[in-house]
């Protein structure tokens, strides 16, 4: 726990850059302004922030006192404007999906993209807490539930239900282009022994057993729009919800409890307003409702695609990974609040950003062997385990070999078995993000004289919270 500065001192941004570091450090805020707590204290600097990798050479300038820490006025800037991705907010160019190219953003440019730089920053503040103690109490809240000290969840974009024949076409001119000739002969092999039996629905159902096998509970992500022959074209919309065979997909999703979210078509990003109406389509369709967004191929117009998704009623996006790399978009490894630059004001939307898409490697690096895409997931996987943070991966159900992706489902069958063998924490998004909202939330009322503190949280979550010694004995559990 700890006790922050006054809020009055602080810019907006300020503000927000504090509260991630403190939440994603597991130290819970202190109300009690009588208890002989560690203390956070922001250091006045006159010179203008620090680059990204001279904060990361110089541990984030943090120090240590007795019974205090500080950072630096112009880190927690620094910590802002990466995590709220600011210099892509002000970038120009546009890749031919209007998207934002990944070299305007700054942990690309800094190098350290494959490493969630301010996760790393809030474990140093916390091990700083901890070290400046003394004889001062210390709780801190526990990362996950049920023992665990990480997580991990499994996400799908559904891209593809109708016209298999046609993307399989698309897959193999692709490799053709590539020379890849031994994949092309297997995928159309694998194609054409798929004919009438439903390739699509069949590998939906292998990878939910692959994942019950794991128990594992993923997240997909549906397009929900009508498909014109443009949108096909285009590789934006190519089927309707409503369709049978889409309807028998949705179907399975629901039977075997994975969550379904929305997964926004190209006009979402240029008609925020569509978000209501398509969120509203698949709600009918499902019977239940979404909370869930991620945008098809990422397509965002920065903040005010978030404001959109807001209006619309969503609770969280998963839309800010990259599309041609690997890695930590937000240099974080977690959830968290969105904040609107404009406004100066939370959006009242989570981001949960994905590190790790299956198809990265192959369609921007030039490599097709699937070990090594899961490779980098894998490792991808550990850097979030060492933060104590969530692993969120895109898998894409039409990865299969008919439809031009020869070892892709034993290669994913790999990873599963990779990352559950570090025992993360396996839940839906929806839950992953109730429950750090929950977390969140928790503050430290008052603290007695022999050390015991009086804990509630705001935000009720899918489990009871706790709190834990540095040497993760728990404390205290807490109900919403
Ligand atoms: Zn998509």
């Amino acid at each position: 726990m700890i006790r922050l500065p006054a809020p009055e001192g602080l810019s907006g941004i300020e503000r927000y850059a504090l509260e991630l570091l403190i939440d994603l450090a597991r130290v819970p805020p202190v109300d009690d302004p009588s208890a002989d707590v560690v203390r956070l204290v922001v250091a006045e600097r006159d010179s203008d922030a620090p680059d990204l990798r001279t904060c990361v050479a110089r541990d984030w300038y943090l120090e240590r006192g007795d019974g205090t820490v500080s950072v630096p006025r112009p880190v927690l800037h620094r910590i802002g404007r990466v995590t709220t991705a600011a210099a892509e907010q002000g970038a120009t160019a546009r890749d031919r999906y209007d998207r934002v190219p990944s070299q305007a953003n700054e942990v690309v440019q800094a190098g350290l993209a494959a490493d969630p730089v301010v996760s790393r920053a809030a474990t140093l503040l916390r091990a700083a807490v901890i070290a400046s103690a003394g004889r001062r109490p210390v709780a801190l809240s526990v990362p996950w539930p049920d023992g665990r000290r990480w997580a991990a969840a499994f996400t799908h974009d559904l891209d593809i239900v109708a016209y298999w024949p046609l993307f399989t076409l698309l897959r193999i001119a692709e490799l053709a282009r590539k020379g890849e000739l031994r994949r092309v002969g297997r995928v159309a092999l694998a194609a054409l022994a798929a004919i009438g039996r439903n390739p699509v629905g069949r590998a939906v159902r292998h990878l939910l057993d692959d994942e019950q096998a794991h128990g594992i509970l993923s997240t997909w992500f549906v397009l929900c729009g009508t498909p014109t022959f443009a949108s096909m074209r285009a590789g934006d919309l190519t089927y309707r919800p409503e369709a049978r065979a889409a309807r028998a997909i949705l179907g399975a999703l629901t039977e075997r409890g994975a969550e379904l979210g929305l997964h926004g078509s190209f006009e979402t990003a240029d008609r925020e307003e569509l978000f209501a109406v398509q969120r509203g389509r698949l709600e009918r369709q499902i019977g239940r409702p979404v909370q869930g967004v991620r945008q098809h191929f990422l397509r965002m117009r920065g903040a005010a695609t978030h404001r959109g998704m807001t209006a619309a009623g969503f609770r969280y996006d998963s839309t800010c990974g990259f599309f041609d790399r690997n890695g930590f978009r937000l240099g974080i490894a977690d959830v968290v609040p969105l904040w609107d630059p404009a406004t100066e004001r939370h959006m009242g939307l989570d981001e949960a950003p994905f590190c790790w898409m299956d198809r990265t490697l192959s369609k921007y690096a030039g490599v097709e062997d699937p070990a090594a895409w899961v490779a980098d997931g894998d490792a991808l996987a550990e850097a979030c385990r060492q933060v104590e943070g969530v692993w969120v991966g895109v898998w894409h159900p039409n990865l299969s070999p008919p439809l031009g992706y020869p070892g892709a489902p034993d290669a994913l069958r790999a990873l599963l078995r990779g990352i559950t063998a570090r025992r993360p924490f396996l839940a839906p998004l929806r839950t992953i993000v109730e429950w750090r909202a929950a977390r969140r939330s928790l503050r430290i009322r008052r603290v007695a004289p022999d050390g015991r503190v009086d804990a509630h949280a705001r935000v009720p979550g899918p489990r009871p919270l706790s709190l834990e010694d540095p040497s993760q004995r728990v404390l205290a559990t807490i109900r919403g």
